[in-house]
């Protein structure tokens, strides 16, 4: 499965991911005294729920091992396990597999390495472990996995150590592709007291997947936040589509994208044998599948205990922060600004409370300064807290209060009063710290207790706020219809694109939907000249050559040609400037209709490695060329959404008549790309790039028209 060229159909899979979570018995086979895997994983299934006479060391050198009876061999068990540990070297794995079919054992975790991370032979080797697995039902995570916990289930099959001993249950499920990155997670969600109902190592996915997590975890009625970590996939369809299915099932999904810069990229197919994709081109896809896209584990962490901590409903919605400091008021309004986080407008009646309690005029409401009132006016400081959080547009008001290194009695007496009153009068309260100004965990336990997220800085509070309330104003680039034909089922290598010739290309154009100015080929200068019999001038002339993607820069476009005369001279000059270029063959001439007073705008799509079809768009010039102001979707596109992705873009602005331009004609562009989008989303499409370029966006009401195609397909 991780080897892009696998040929099973991994789609067809009838294995349930949850056989692994709904575990009642474990057998550990390679269990040894001592050896790190060994001990840590006993230590934590005994910990986190199975009883000691469940969990079953597998050797036959010893009779019992950490305390607990050892046996010879599976077939030896009194009993048949529901989950077989398998610690043994990548030589011995094949023969554990065997054992657990034998055994009708339905899951069974691999930590070996040696596989599809080692070149070729591993990948031959994973294929066929895979395959043998997937056939005889056995539902097996890894090869390479550090293992899996489900607290809220009862059973940690983890490896890398003990599991924390604080780690509590809760309603966030975490997959991720990278253990060593986990086995840091766990510590912090431990450390943080963010409840976890599952956190998987999915290793080298050699039956299980990414994407097989994510849907059972939607379909999951203990989880509420997803927590992903991703490189990369070999199922993007199925990726998109589990993704798609937790957005859909209100489940936020917190996605970090790892190993998309251009160094970074180099790792991740080093490192887990997979290829990469752009992160702006990743971007585009999580977008249209409601995935909210976080930039680093700090802002991971941030979001997720924050997400995790508020209702669906609240997450992104009206936000008030409240303080007790006038500059924070100042600093936190600037944070928010920066990164483009709005806070919620209260109505003129909770300006109107705030005015009189704090007795000044047209105070700043939000953030708000409640400074020294709740010692020095306690009414003052619980009336105006109740005040916003009873504004209809206000869902979470985000508190900083006193902090200490350790929370004292009066401390927890005033949080828990707080969040009372906060929750009293109908809205969802957080807490705040400035910098990481605690440090014992007792504040933890203080707002678990609570039930309220603590955000551990200002920076990661605003930029965690910011995240929620993009992530629900983006809702409308979801492709609700979930279809992503033009994603690949399974990543696969794909055969080279050829030039279109002149004739297909047109073909091509017109099956496309987008409106092409009006254009006849021509083999000599008297056909040129025919042409003109049924053509408005001003005319354009091109010299068409095989595979020249840029006409221009060898001189073979001819603009503004006035008349025949005009006419004959030119493309005289073309045919000459065209033999002087030693192509074999065949060249022709092409004499277009001019379109005058368009913005010169282009749409393309090229073929990605991973994702398959990727269109990008955008105005050309300095906008393209040194701003690189693109948009990037996974085809199709509604106009809708076309319109959302043209927004986004720096050029937006131009398009809508900034200094003294004329407004463009939006609407008919966002239609063409609508439609266009939807010509090549398809799985027949064979199609390997297209570049529309320039597509002439003209006046509000006159449409667009494109002057010039270059089309590759693979067939
Ligand atoms: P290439 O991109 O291969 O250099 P184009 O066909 O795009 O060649 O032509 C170059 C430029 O000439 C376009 O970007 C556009 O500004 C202008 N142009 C070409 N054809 C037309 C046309 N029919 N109407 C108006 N302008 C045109
Ligand atoms: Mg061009």
């Amino acid at each position: 499965m991780a080897s892009p060229t696998a040929t099973e159909t991994p789609a067809a899979r009838p294995l349930d991911p949850m056989a692994l979570l709904n575990v009642s018995s474990a057998a550990v086979v390679g269990a040894s005294p001592g050896k790190h895997y060994s001990t840590s994983v006993i230590a934590n299934l005994l910990q986190f729920g199975l009883p000691a006479e469940k969990v079953m060391p597998i050797n036959p050198k010893y009779d019992e091992i950490d305390g607990l009876r050892c046996h010879a061999s599976l077939a030896d068990l009194p009993g048949r396990p529901s989950l077989v540990v398998s610690l043994v070297g990548v030589e011995r794995v094949d023969a554990v597999l065997d054992d657990a079919i034998e055994a009708q054992v339905p899951a069974m975790l691999v930590i070996a390495d040696g596989y599809s991370e080692m070149g070729a032979e591993g990948t031959a080797r994973q294929a066929r472990l895979a395959d043998k697995a997937a056939r005889h039902g056995v539902t097996l995570l890894g090869p390479n996995s550090l293992g899996y916990v489900a607290p809220s289930r009862g059973v940690a099959a983890w490896v890398g150590g003990r599991v924390p001993e604080r780690l509590t249950a809760g309603r966030v499920s975490l997959a991720f592709q990278s253990s060593g990155m986990l086995n840091l997670v766990l510590n912090q969600v431990a450390h943080r007291r963010i409840g976890l109902a599952a956190a998987v190592s999915v290793g080298n996915e050699a039956v299980m997947d990414l994407a097989d997590f994510i849907r059972a975890f939607a379909d999951d009625a203990e989880t509420d936040v997803l927590g992903i970590v991703l490189e990369s996939t070999t199922r993007p369809r199925a990726l998109a589509q589990a993704l798609l299915h937790a957005n859909q099932a209100g489940k936020t999904v917190v996605v970090l994208s790892i190993g998309k810069s251009e160094r970074g990229m180099k790792n991740v197919s080093s490192h887990a044998g997979r290829m990469a994709t752009s992160g702006r081109v990743w971007s585009a896809l999580f977008r249209q599948v409601g995935a909210l896209v976080v930039d680093d584990l700090t802002d991971f962490m941030e979001t997720v205990a924050l997400s995790a901590g508020l209702s669906a409903e609240a997450r992104g919605g009206g936000l008030a922060l409240a303080t007790i400091s006038g500059g924070d008021c100042g600093l936190l309004s600037d944070m928010a600004e920066n990164l483009d986080l709005e806070l919620g407008d209260v109505t003129p009646q909770t300006q109107a409370i705030l005015d009189e309690q704090l007795s000044r005029t047209n105070i700043l409401a939000n953030p708000l300064d409640v400074r020294n009132t709740r010692t020095s006016a306690p009414e003052v400081f619980w009336a105006s807290l109740a005040a916003l959080a009873a504004d209809p547009n206000i869902a979470t008001v985000a508190l900083r209060l006193n902090l200490a290194l350790a929370p004292t009695k009066q401390h927890e007496e005033m949080y828990t009063r707080v969040a009372e009153h906060i929750r009293a009068n109908g809205a969802e309260c957080v807490f705040t710290s400035r910098v990481t100004e605690t440090s014992s965990e007792r504040w933890f336990d203080l707002f678990a207790e609570l039930g309220t997220p603590f955000l551990t800085s200002y920076d990661g509070a605003i930029k965690a706020f910011a995240n929620l309330q993009h992530h629900r104003r983006d809702a409308h680039y979801i492709n609700e219809d979930g279809a992503f034909t033009a994603l690949p089922e399974v990543v696969a290598e794909m055969p080279e694109g050829q030039p279109l010739s002149w004739q297909q290309t047109m073909d091509w154009v017109g099956r496309t939907g987008m409106p092409f100015t009006r254009t006849v080929q021509a083999m000599s200068v008297a056909e040129a000249v025919e042409a003109t019999a049924t053509m408005t001038f001003p005319l354009v002339a091109k010299g068409i050559v095989p595979g020249v993607v840029h006409k221009s820069d060898l001189k073979l476009v001819e603009l503004n040609i006035a008349d025949v005369e005009d006419l004959e001279a030119r493309v005289t000059a073309l045919f000459e400037r065209m033999a002087g270029l030693a192509v074999t063959d065949e060249v022709v001439v092409e004499i277009q209709e001019m379109a005058g007073g368009g913005a010169e705008f282009f749409l393309g799509m090229h073929s990605d490695p991973i994702l398959g079809r990727i269109m990008s768009f955008g105005l050309g010039g300095i906008f393209l060329e040194l701003l690189h102001d693109v948009a990037y979707a996974v085809p199709p596109v509604s106009a809708a959404q076309a319109t959302a992705l043209l927004q986004t873009l720096r050029g937006w602005d131009v398009l809508q008549g900034a200094r003294g331009q004329e407004p463009r004609d939006v609407a008919a562009l966002a239609d063409v790309i609508a439609t266009v989008s939807a010509a090549v989303a398809g799985p027949d499409s064979t199609v390997s790039s297209f570049d529309f370029n320039p597509v002439l966006v003209m006046p509000a009401g006159s449409g667009v028209v494109a002057v010039d195609a270059y089309v590759e397909g693979t067939k």
